[in-house]
């Protein structure tokens, strides 16, 4: 049974795709430092390490007394508005600490790693859907920051490291039994779910003023348990000691209003939005060409939007025991 070590596997992503790993028989120890992480997102029974992944010390605990096969890297700060105000914060924690991990991954030995990236690193895309070979050329320091981890570990293949990025769009949706839960919560559809249980008054839309069809920015959502399989079929590859480049989205991308109109048909409630200026370092659009990996991983995203945000807020509505 193959060992992999999971960072930030307590958190949103990380747990979806910690329950699908154990699904498909691996053994799994998730090292989460439980800042943002969830420890009851876990499956029962799996081997759980409280550590950061800047702390050498930590990491070599679980390295030097576990023999693992491979790291999926997920601990990390993901908002891009806050990397605008705290950059230095986005640089320590997706930058730095992630180097630290990797030199302790070297040093113990351990050469495969699977890395969380983001959409983010591409910028304002000059095309759209976007490829893999397109240039990355970030607007926001959250994007900025994963780069510099991707070149990284580009890097490191000299001394053996095989490494797979997924550059993730948006993830959304629910399974498991677990949902999107950050603290504070800046992404849009628990956002607007929390509007439509009562928790908020309203829905800021930062900016009508983009260059897309209705003025709001356009996302490609794709579901957390699309995203979590994405891994599976990835693992399998990087087994195999192969690197690689995947964007992880669906092809099809909604904009802001769409995405609040959507959720108005799936909880019936109205939602109330309030029109605010651009919030800074937003691309007007990013949508995925995800045909790599359709290809090359033999992958496939099974969800689509309406499925993302009736399992969202099914999640949302137990979470927050509302009727
Ligand atoms: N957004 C918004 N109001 C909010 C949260 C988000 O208008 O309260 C917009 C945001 O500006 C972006 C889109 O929704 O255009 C998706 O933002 P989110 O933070 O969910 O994900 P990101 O694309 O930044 O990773």
């Amino acid at each position: 049974m193959k060992t992999i070590l999971v960072t930030g596997g307590a958190g949103y992503i990380g747990s979806h795709t910690v329950h699908e790993l154990v699904n498909q028989g691996y053994n799994i120890i998730v090292f989460d430092s439980l800042e943002k992480g969830h420890k009851n997102f876990l499956p029962d029974g799996v081997k759980f390490f409280q550590g950061d992944v800047g702390n050498i010390e930590d990491l070599n605990k679980v390295f030097s007394s576990n023999k693992i096969d491979a790291v999926i890297h997920f601990a990390g700060y993901i908002e891009a508005g806050e990397s605008m105000v705290n950059p230095l914060k986005y640089f320590h924690n997706n930058s730095a600490k992630g180097i630290t991990l990797i030199k302790a991954m070297n040093d113990n030995g351990v050469k495969n790693i699977m890395f969380s990236s983001t959409a983010a690193v591409y910028g304002n895309p000059k095309r759209v859907p976007i490829t893999e070979d397109h240039e990355t050329n970030p607007v926001n320091h959250y994007g900025a920051s994963k780069l510099m981890l991707e070149k990284t570990l580009e890097t490191s293949k000299v001394q053996g490291i095989s490494s797979i990025f997924l550059r993730y769009f948006n993830a959304a949706g629910a399974g498991y039994g677990i949902g999107e839960k950050h603290n504070p919560e800046t992404h849009l559809i628990p956002i607007i779910l929390e509007v439509a249980s009562g928790k908020r008054d309203h829905i800021k839309l930062f900016g009508t003023d983009y260059p897309t069809p209705d003025g709001t920015c356009v996302r490609d959502y794709i579901h957390v348990l699309d995203l979590a399989s994405a891994h599976v079929q990835a693992l399998k590859q990087l087994e195999k000691g192969k690197s690689g480049i995947y964007n992880v989205g669906t092809g099809k991308g909604y904009s802001v209003k769409e995405i609040i109109n959507i959720c108005r048909n799936v909880t019936g409630k109205n939602i109330k939005v309030v029109d605010e200026k651009r919030r800074e370092g937003d691309p007007p659009v990013l949508v995925a060409s995800s045909l790599k990996a359709q290809k090359e991983l033999n992958w496939q995203p099974k969800y689509d939007i309406n499925d993302i945000i009736k399992s969202a807020w099914e999640w949302h509505k137990k979470e927050n025991i509302i009727n």
